[in-house]
């Protein structure tokens, strides 16, 4: 079984799991999780909780309702529940002498090439100091542009960063569906997916999206980065107790299977970027030379969409807007516009100062 060789595990738990439908926290179930996790540790694995709950905890202990709340008000709720939060895994993770540690993080903290190299530093001494870190956006500070917004893709990028093997993301759903099974009967659980873009391509995700607490889309992404970063995922039910062991005695659940990955570990982080900020379109010629592994050339690109400074996250598109490759962009986008379509030594005259040749260096950029 896939957990049995996997070193790191990275597991991410939604707020439905924390809490019911009548707003009570379902202790019993975190304690049998807690189990299912010393199980894990027993077995020499280092595992990774990403636990979301700070909002679904700060609005039962202010008596308030989450779906009314404005962003300012929800990260002061956030502030009060995330307290609440770690209280009760320092309180269950305990019994089964088990030590937690906190890490908040936001946007900028894994789609800067530093910082996310600290976090994974941090990650590592908490491993080996043996404590579990218990992540979750940093909802106080996080405003929408600079939000992830839902852990699953939080999760799956902090799986990159600490080169995990595998990420579970329990949620309230037993995985993938062929249709959205709440109103179609034939609906069928899909259990295995290797390729994203061939094996979904028959489906439906409008009806499935509407079911689950973070949706399905937000799992498909986490899914893609996961793939492209060699990281197995499995999407299962939490509800259950002992939601871990279930998921190696029953194997009710989809395995996304990761492709084998030859990048190294930069270009793993380039092309999982969550956000990138802007376009290239690029011609023909440019796109055979980057399939030799050439750097990208200002000749060979046609359009820019975006605003965007040097060195951030772009993706590639060939005139048919389809996605060819990702980089990190040498020049702001401004400067892309004014050289365009233009050979490499007129760039110096168009901008009025020296700079580098390559618009997207073939160190910074990764094929798809
Ligand atoms: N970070 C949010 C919280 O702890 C949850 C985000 C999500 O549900 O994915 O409340």
């Amino acid at each position: 079984m896939l957990l049995k060789n996997s070193k790191i595990v990275v597991i991410k738990i939604g707020s439905s799991l924390l809490v019911d439908k009548n707003k009570k926290i379902r202790k019993k179930w975190l304690s049998s999780f807690a189990k299912d996790v010393q199980k894990l540790k027993d077995k020499n694995k280092k595992v990774i909780i990403v636990s979301s709950g700070a909002i679904a905890l700060g609005c039962i202990k202010m008596n308030y309702n989450k779906g009314g709340l404005k962003l300012d008000k929800s990260q002061a709720i956030a502030s009060i529940g995330q307290i609440e939060l770690m209280n009760l895994f320092l309180n269950t993770f305990s019994k089964y002498n088990l030590n937690i540690s906190q890490i908040l993080l936001t946007l900028e903290d894994t789609e800067e090439r530093r910082r996310s190299l600290n976090a994974k530093r941090t990650f590592e001494n908490l491993f080996n100091l043996d404590f579990i870190p218990i992540v979750n956006e940093n909802d106080t500070i996080a405003t929408s542009e600079i939000k992830y917004g839902d852990n699953d893709r939080l999760a799956s990028r902090v799986a990159q960063i600490t080169n995990a093997d595998t990420l579970i993301l329990l949620s309230d759903v037993d995985g993938l569906f062929t249709k959205n099974p709440k109103i179609f009967k034939d609906a069928k659980l899909i259990k295995k997916v290797e390729n994203l873009n061939k094996d979904l391509i028959n489906t439906n995700f409008k009806g499935i999206n509407e079911f689950g607490s973070g949706g399905m889309n937000t799992k498909i992404e986490a899914a893609k980065i996961c793939q492209l970063s060699g990281c197995n995922m499995i999407m299962a039910n939490g509800l259950y107790l002992n939601p871990i062991s279930r998921i190696i005695t029953q194997n009710k659940c989809t395995l996304f299977i990761s492709k084998v990955s030859k990048l190294d570990a930069r270009k793993k982080w380039i092309i999982s970027s969550v956000s990138p900020k802007g376009e290239l379109i690029i011609d023909d010629g440019a796109k055979k030379a980057l399939k030799n592994g050439k750097s990208l050339l200002a000749a060979g690109i046609k359009k820019v969409n975006g605003k965007f400074k040097k060195g951030d996250h772009i993706k590639i598109l060939d005139k048919s807007n389809n996605e060819c490759a990702r980089g990190l962009c040498s020049f702001s986008s401004n400067e892309v516009e004014k050289i365009l379509g233009h050979q490499s030594k007129e760039i110096e005259k168009l901008l009025g100062y020296i700079t580098k040749s390559e618009v997207v260096h073939k160190d910074d950029l990764v094929e798809i």
